[in-house]
């Protein structure tokens, strides 16, 4: 191993010594109540802002921490870890950043990425709506240029951080007879946005602490250089382009959950006794275990080679796709067997075995559904 990957490795274990204290202080005694609210109080985005959590890959000049998307796994592992994938940190900061990043002009960065690393700024992606979901040329938000500004009607739904962004990128048709090639990102700041409403804070059978929430655009003018990149009809390509890195988001969270739920049913079957000894005693529980334990680390090894793939700049579609449909398809199958384990208390909310049961449903249907991701890979077949 050559000195910098030492030394990157040692400042990644600091990095992740630092997160699992301030998730153990400052997240995880609010979490129950942030369930009941419906989503992660503002505060704590702004802490996470304070102690450089927040665009942490991003670079140092824009704000950010300088680091890569080993940090970004960190942060998503040690929110598994908790149970708490509700805290959309990495939709902020290893999803929509980069767009800003990658496509926005100097002057986009400079407006938006200082803040969004401060916590200032919540950012979130309005692709979906009620009739567009897996086919997203099939959408029908516009964006009309009159004069120097766009002018943004439509309606999105399923909106992550929906509630709490101060930074909607939207995407909307710009030429409404190109299909996919009419499509353009623009950044809707939302605050004192006429025309920019809010809708239902999504009631869902899981991530209740996550704003999953609708959002309208009334005739919303913004500013020319509110659209990203400034030269239009260029959305769906920037889309594509970054769907590797957002599905080995998806993959890291559900490598990291199935890890955590392993090792909790290990412990909780080694304490709970039933006909006078361990559960963890019965050849059932050992073997559910021994296959929940070797599925992770399957997992794990295949999740870690396209980590550096991404790192090395060679992460492919299709393979992007295996990882977010297989390691989702697992982790719903172990958590699953894991939540048996532990009886009646598995079914119960105070228990994490549980919210973990109902957060793993949606990582096969959202960032591209398991069947989008098997027609990904049949292309290449
Ligand atoms: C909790 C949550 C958070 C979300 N966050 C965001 C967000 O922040 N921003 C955002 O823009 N969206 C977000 N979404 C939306 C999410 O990306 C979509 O729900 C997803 O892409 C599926 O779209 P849909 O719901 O319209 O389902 P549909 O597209 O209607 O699909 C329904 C079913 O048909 C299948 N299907 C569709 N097309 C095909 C095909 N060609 N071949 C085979 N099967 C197919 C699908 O796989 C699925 O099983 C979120 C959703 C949820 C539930």
């Amino acid at each position: 191993m050559d000195a910098i990957a030492t030394e990157k490795t040692a400042e990644i274990s600091l990095f992740r010594d630092n997160v699992r204290r301030f998730f153990a202080a400052e997240i995880l005694p609010h979490i129950a109540e942030w369930r009941r609210q419906g989503m992660v109080a503002r505060d704590a985005w702004r802490r996470a802002g304070e102690i450089g959590l927040l665009c942490a890959s991003m670079p140092v000049e824009f704000g950010g921490g300088g680091g890569d998307f080993r940090h970004e796994a960190v942060l998503i592992e040690e929110l598994a870890a908790i149970g708490f994938g509700d805290f959309a940190i990495s939709l902020h900061n290893a999803i929509i950043a980069p767009y800003i990043l990658h496509y926005g002009t100097e002057a986009q960065k400079r407006r938006w990425l200082p803040r969004m690393a401060r916590g200032e700024m919540i950012a979130a992606i309005a692709m979906t709506e009620p009739d567009a979901g897996s086919d997203l040329q099939a959408i029908r938000t516009t964006a009309r240029r009159v004069g120097e500004n766009y002018v943004i009607s439509g309606q999105k739904t399923f909106i992550s951080n929906g509630q709490l962004a101060d930074l909607v990128i939207v995407a909307a048709k710009t030429r409404g007879d190109a299909g996919a090639k009419g499509i353009s990102l623009i950044a809707v700041e939302t605050a004192q946005t006429p025309g920019f409403r809010r809708g239902r804070n999504l009631e869902k059978i899981g991530k209740h602490a996550q704003d999953t929430s609708e959002l309208f655009f009334d005739e919303v003018t913004v500013p020319a250089e509110n659209l990203l990149g400034l030269v239009p009809d260029q959305g769906f390509a920037q889309l594509m382009q970054q769907l590797p890195q957002e599905r080995l988001v998806i993959a890291v969270g559900a490598v990291a959950a199935m890890e955590a739920a392993v090792a909790e049913t290990i412990a909780y079957t080694r304490n709970r006794r039933a006909f006078g000894k361990p559960l963890l005693e019965f050849q059932n529980s050992r073997f559910v275990l021994a296959e929940a334990k070797t599925t992770a680390r399957v997992a794990r090894v295949f999740l870690d080679d396209c980590i550096e793939r991404l790192l090395a700049g060679t992460l492919d579609v299709a393979t992007a796709a295996m990882a977010k449909y297989w390691t989702t398809e697992m982790q719903g199958k172990v958590i699953d067997s894991c939540l048996q384990l532990f009886g009646g208390y598995g079914y119960m909310a105070e228990y994490t075995i549980a919210h973990r049961y109902t957060d793993a449903r949606v990582q096969r249907i959202y960032g591209g559904s398991n069947e989008i991701m098997k027609e990904l890979i049949a292309r290449n077949l």
